[in-house]
């Protein structure tokens, strides 16, 4: 993506997130300990992970909704060596080249969590944002869905992400997908239900209607097969052909009133991971329910959703008037940071600095440089582990003048 282009995405989807924020920061004002508690971590397998990017085939696609929104991919190593072990919730990130001068870079989650010798991903196909039908629709997505064909090789880096569930058989999971959010939250439904069999998984999955519902047959082939798999699909504007009771259970939108009339009574573990208005209703409501902090973890599938949790502590401390020199050195540029901007990656892209970038919210690592000088703070800890002498731009603010090789 272009540095314009991905200012301009960025610009949208701050528009949602003022007013997130804003919410998110009103109630943690009232409730202060939530924000104050370590989401606890799990170890993770690096056994087996590699380097850099690794070359897949693509061996299977296909569609898993009516309206063909979302497909899935099924990736096989070409170098025939095994796949290193994962815990389900984590997620790939794909080189997607769009032409023979422009690759993106893009994270997607593992769908499904069996199968040892392959990876799924599942892929909704992006449109131009609502009301602005003037605007390219998503590319990676769409180059995927377009273009990626079985037999096909696509690049991938090795599994990442810190969105995963703890093993603790006796605490009940409840997993809340909003559309194309339900990917890490059926691989986590799959891998944890041959895990910990006797472990109770309520899945709450809300989409439009039944032509963009996915996976329908396979989540209820899974609450055929697991008595503790207890399935709940709710449908905010249901098609005339959809049946209540057959194809969904509710009418609406997930939401912790739902959550109240349905869930047995007692201490869950909640996994969000929705588009941003659920995100940002639904989160604050768990915590005002009564739900400990601790027991509520949310993915964001880019910085449209992922900045909600950030943004909050900038919407309330008014921003310091600064003056900081940031060089970049591989653009020959010398910029100044005055703190508009949320992290370096922005302010790079509004100074039309073209940087690699992925998953915009601290996972995958891809806009990884080295910081030659200088001091980068994280306002939010990343999942990404960064290495010593670099740091990470999408999720970084200077806190000093820096030299950077970008
Ligand atoms: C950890 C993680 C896991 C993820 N897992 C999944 C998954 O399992 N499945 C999945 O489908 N996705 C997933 N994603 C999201 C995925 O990585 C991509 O962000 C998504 O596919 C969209 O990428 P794109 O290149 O198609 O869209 P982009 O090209 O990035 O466009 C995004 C939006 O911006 C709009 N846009 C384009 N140009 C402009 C402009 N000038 N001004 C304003 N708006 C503009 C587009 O129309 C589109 O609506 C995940 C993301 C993360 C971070």
């Amino acid at each position: 993506m272009s540095a314009s282009l991905l200012l301009a995405y960025v610009s949208a989807a701050i528009v949602l997130q003022v007013g997130v924020a804003i919410a998110v920061a009103l109630w943690r004002r009232k409730h202060p300990a939530a924000s104050q508690t370590a989401v606890p971590r799990v170890a993770l397998p690096t056994a087996g992970a590699w380097g850099g990017w690794r070359e897949f085939r693509v061996a299977r696609r296909e569609y898993e909704d009516r309206a063909h929104t979302v497909c899935s991919f099924h990736f096989e190593p070409v170098d025939g060596a095994p796949l290193p072990p994962f815990v389900a919730g984590q997620f790939l990130t794909l080189a997607v080249p769009i032409s023979r001068e422009q690759t993106l870079t893009r994270c997607y989650s593992l769908s499904d969590g069996t199968n040892a010798g392959s990876y799924r991903i599942s892929v909704k196909r992006v449109p131009a944002p609502v009301g602005r039908p003037d605007l390219p629709a998503g590319a990676a997505s769409k180059q995927l869905h377009d273009h990626l064909q079985v037999g096909d090789f696509v690049r991938a880096k090795a599994l990442a992400g810190r969105f995963v569930v703890a093993p603790q058989p006796s605490t009940p999971v409840v997993l809340i997908a909003g559309g194309i959010g339900i990917t890490p939250l059926l691989c986590m439904l799959r891998s944890g239900l041959a895990a910990e069999p006797n472990r109770a998984v309520h899945l709450y999955y809300g989409v439009r209607q039944g032509a963009e519902h996915c996976f329908a047959k396979e989540l209820e082939a899974l609450a055929r097969q697991h008595p503790n798999f207890h399935s709940h699909v709710v449908y905010s504007q249901p098609g005339p052909n959809d049946v209540i009771g057959r194809d969904f259970q509710h009418v609406g939108h997930v939401d912790v009133d739902l959550l109240r009339r349905t869930l047995p009574a007692g201490r869950h573990r909640f996994f969000v991971c929705g588009p941003p208005a659920m995100m940002a209703s639904l989160i604050p409501a768990l915590a005002q329910w009564g739900v400990l902090p601790g027991d509520i973890h949310h993915e964001a599938f880019g910085p449209a959703t992922a900045r909600f949790a950030q943004t909050s502590s900038r919407a309330e401390a008014p921003r310091p008037s600064l003056s900081l020199e940031v060089v970049f050195r591989k653009s020959a540029r010398t910029l100044v940071w005055d703190g508009t901007d949320a992290n370096l990656l922005e302010f790079a892209a509004r100074n039309d600095l073209s940087i690699a970038s992925g998953c915009r919210s601290g996972s995958c690592g891809t806009c990884e440089v080295e910081l030659i000088s200088g001091t980068v703070r994280y306002p939010e800890e990343p999942d990404h582990e960064i290495s010593p002498g670099r740091c990470l731009l999408c999720v970084g603010v200077p806190v000093s003048p820096l030299e950077l090789d970008a």
